[in-house]
């Protein structure tokens, strides 16, 4: 076991990383945050900083000698470099678990050997490879695409050619799968200890905007036996994977029942959010104490959760958004991540509700976010309170 005053390497200084190094504080741990900018979210509140290239083995091996363990917030790092940091140190998850998480290809196939069902897929480098593939579909490259950038969805096979042109100027392998007519996007976040002891939190309900996260609902409305199932799949793959510290698992439930899963991110993730203020152990706080050899908390939910994302978008030209209205919504709590410049689709912070039920929450958090944006005076409304599908009839 590490004990608190034990330093915790972070590589990656995004808001993920400040959560964590917040997180390990109050347990009474220190953090080395490494990445290339002093200003970065998780630097301003680390206890230190290791500025560097994050694919520089050097910087790597630096910072496994200067930490006691070492995690990572973000999965496109070059595993490579991981490596260099494992040799001389305990790095969690491990680089043989990153190499699978950042690469859809080996993910879907790492998910569907270990009996999990994912939508159909194949690798594709021209137009060939899609003969016989199904449309629509959705086109992704294999490495370094997040919140839907490096991907298209492909209704005609006319717009094939341009479509693999445009992806594969960005990574030269891309793979193609069906377009799921999914019901509701659901993740489960699974923490793993060093033992194989294994933790998941109820599984969130997503709602993306253009690729993005949007809202987070927890637990999601869904019934009990789909719940447990989606549990036993994120457990399932992170013991599979081996994984020691956290392994989000996003998924698709179909019409008809069936859960697919589309992605792996063995890390803290945006829609494990509200587990800061909905939960007794936030899912940095697992991480924490899945690293560090301390036991695992337990995961349930105070009550029913939202969580809101803040995007670049909301802040106005001429200043802030108006925190203070949003601040007058009772019982919504509001998260930044220290972010100076805002810009379009630039995850800046995040809005939590706990209440008496999913759709309460929901409503709450969406009502406080609608709150930042100054009324128009033209006569033109903006966003209407309760507009977001997911408050439903709150
Ligand atoms: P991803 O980066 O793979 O998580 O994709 C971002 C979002 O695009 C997902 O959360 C879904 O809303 C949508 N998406 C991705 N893959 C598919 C798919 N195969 N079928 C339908 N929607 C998808």
């Amino acid at each position: 076991m590490l004990p608190p005053g034990a330093v915790i390497g972070i590589i990656g200084g995004g808001q993920l990383g400040r959560m964590l190094a917040i997180e390990a504080r109050r347990l009474g741990y220190r953090t080395l945050v490494c990445d290339p900018d002093p200003h970065a979210p998780a630097a301003q509140v680390a206890d230190a900083h290791l500025p560097g290239n994050l694919s520089d083995p050097a910087i790597m091996r630096d910072l496994a000698v200067r930490a006691d363990v070492v995690t990572y917030e973000f999965e496109n790092v070059s595993p490579s470099a991981v490596e260099a940091a494992e040799a001389v140190g305990r790095v969690y998850p491990s680089s043989a678990v990153l190499r699978v998480a950042q690469h859809r290809l080996r993910e879907k196939e790492a998910v569907a050997r270990l009996g999990f069902a994912v939508p159909p897929f194949r690798p594709v480098r021209s137009v060939r490879d899609l003969d016989d593939f199904g449309l629509p579909c959705v086109l992704k490259t294999a490495a370094s695409g997040y919140d839907g950038r490096g991907q298209a969805v492909v209704q005609r096979a006319a717009e094939l050619p341009e479509a693999i042109t445009r992806l594969r100027s960005r990574c030269d392998l891309l793979i193609a799968e069906q377009l799921v007519d999914f019901a509701l996007e659901l993740s489960v976040i699974c923490a793993r200890d060093t033992h194989g002891n294994a933790v998941c939190f109820a599984p969130g309900e997503n709602h993306h905007s253009g690729g993005i996260l949007d809202l987070t609902v927890a637990p999601a409305r869904i019934s009990r036996d789909v719940a447990a199932h989606a549990g036993r799949i994120a457990t399932g793959i992170a013991n599979g994977l081996g994984v020691v510290g956290l392994l989000a698992v996003e998924m698709f439930l179909t019409h008809d029942g069936r859960i697919l899963v589309n992605e792996l991110a063995p890390r803290p993730h945006n829609s494990g959010h509200h587990t800061l203020d909905a939960c007794a152990a936030s899912q940095f706080e697992q991480l924490v104490r899945a690293i560090c050899g301390l036991p695992l908390g337990a995961p349930d939910l105070y009550g029913p959760a939202a969580m809101a994302n803040l995007l670049g978008d909301l802040w106005p030209p001429g200043g802030p958004p108006l925190f203070h209205r949003a601040l007058e919504v009772p019982g919504v709590k509001l998260h930044l991540y220290g972010k100076t410049e805002a810009r379009p689709g630039r995850k800046m912070g995040h809005l939590t509700a706990v209440a008496d039920t999913p759709y309460h929450a929901a409503a709450l958090a969406l009502e406080a976010r609608r709150r930042l944006i100054p009324e128009r005076t033209d006569g033109l409304s903006g966003s209407r309170p309760g507009a977001h599908p997911a408050a439903g009839d709150a």
